[in-house]
């Protein structure tokens, strides 16, 4: 995959505005609505785990906070720059 925003960190953490977005991996069952909500920021890998695209930078950050509010298993973390939780709660 070569649209990935930080190859080596697929999933994240990465910095997109002054936010910090993550998914873990453990968490991730592969539902994939949080690709049908937001599919600038997500897609799936071999694995079938949520991986971070380098649109994310495009993305409205509400429908950033859409997806990770209609993942099932939570497993969108997203703090701001002081780290501060922005999502979950
Ligand atoms: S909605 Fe959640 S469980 Fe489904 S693919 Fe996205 S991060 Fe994974």
């Amino acid at each position: 995959m070569d649209n990935l925003k930080d190859p080596v960190q697929p999933s994240g953490p990465v910095s997109s505005k002054n936010w910090k977005i993550h998914v873990d991996r453990d968490l991730c069952i592969g539902a994939a609505t949080c690709i049908a909500i937001a599919p600038k920021t997500f897609l799936l890998d071999s694995e079938a785990k949520a991986v971070i695209l380098t649109t994310i930078d495009q993305e409205d950050q509400n429908t950033i906070i859409d997806a990770a509010k209609g993942c099932p298993t939570a497993a969108i973390i997203i703090t701001d720059e002081r780290n501060e939780r922005v999502f979950p709660k």
